[in-house]
């Protein structure tokens, strides 16, 4: 049996405008495209899943999709790749990433050259991920991401260019491994967690908003005051190693009380500190006043993990305990 393929849309299936709609490629369309993919033995088994910007994508869809291709592994595939637009891949795989319980690779890949254009990427990113899905080296990696010959753990992989085919990057490990002629060299192997529960009631996902706050220069938070109303969690992207202006600190506090509000760092790479600064609005304090410690994850991934953890009815320590483990 070959790999699983399901086709979300995204600039890998974008075939120029027609009418003033966008034309998108079916995944067999895709794979005709690939050359070299055939050699590879079965031909993937295409599932045409969405058709559309990755922006549309929702976590719902991710969910139900983790769950297609999970039947599809207990049925014999020997590992999936998911197609997407490339601008929310970082977070769609994270949460694939957070309730995947196979061994066998869930890949996720996409393109930042459409196939109009010359030189397009997506058939490459397509052959790669579907090497790295059937390579007995990736098993036990949970999901990977794979664009340029790079492999990268869900988990620290980001988006960090808008454009170019060197779009993504894994800040704070690089990646994990790399696509060689017809090889998947895997260098480094981070440690798995257990899977997480996906949230049986779609009504609890789509009633766990979580809110995302990036802290500026001269705020004082006055945006933030009735967040509860209308969400369950808040994340905090703060300055350097997890700090914010003092005027924001006592905000953050008295919304800490009522709702889980976890503290990331907006740099883009490294760890919140826990004990370093001790002024009002850093991490010190922050922890002090009931922030829950994101570690490394940067701010959308721990958005991602906050609200799987409350649409499952996570209390207080169990989000801390979870960041503890994961962040
Ligand atoms: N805007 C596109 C999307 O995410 C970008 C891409 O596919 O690379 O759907």
């Amino acid at each position: 049996m070959g790999v699983a393929l399901f086709t979300l849309g995204g600039t890998i299936a974008m075939a120029g405008h027609a009418g003033g709609r966008v034309r998108r490629l079916t995944g067999a369309q895709l794979t005709a495209a690939v050359p070299g993919l055939a050699d590879l033995g079965a031909p993937p088994d295409v599932h045409d899943t969405r058709a559309v910007p990755s922006a549309d994508l929702t976590f719902r869809q991710i969910l139900d999709l983790v769950g297609e291709a999970s039947r599809a592994v207990e049925a014999g595939a020997p590992g999936v790749v998911v197609t997407q637009g490339t601008d929310t891949l970082e977070e769609t795989a994270f949460l694939a990433d957070l309730v995947w319980p196979h061994a066998e690779p869930l890949v996720l890949t996409g393109a930042m050259r459409n196939p109009t254009l010359a030189g397009p990427d997506g058939p490459a990113n397509l052959l790669a991920a579907a090497r790295t899905a059937l390579a007995p080296e990736a098993r036990g990696l949970g999901a990977l991401v794979v664009l340029n010959d790079e492999v990268h753990a869900a988990r620290r992989v980001r988006k960090a260019r808008s454009t170019g085919t060197a779009a993504f990057a894994s800040p704070d490990t690089g990646p994990v491994g790399h696509v060689v002629e017809d090889r998947v060299r895997i260098l480094a192997r981070p440690p798995r967690r257990a899977p997480l529960p996906v949230p049986a009631d779609p009504a609890a996902l789509d009633a766990a908003r979580v809110a995302l706050y990036t802290a500026a220069l001269d705020d004082d938070g006055a945006l933030l005051a009735d967040l509860p109303r209308t969400h369950r969690g808040l994340v905090v992207a703060g300055f350097g190693a997890g700090h914010v202006p003092s005027a924001l600190a006592p905000v953050l506090g008295a919304l800490a009380e009522r709702v889980p509000v976890v503290l990331t760092s907006r740099t883009g790479g490294g760890s919140v500190l826990r004990n370093t600064y001790g002024a009002v609005g850093s991490e010190t304090d922050l922890r002090r006043r009931g922030l829950v410690d994101g570690g490394f994850l940067d701010p959308y991934k721990a958005r991602v993990l906050l609200r799987l953890l409350l649409a499952a009815g996570a209390d207080r320590a169990a989000v801390t305990e979870a960041f503890a483990a994961h962040g």
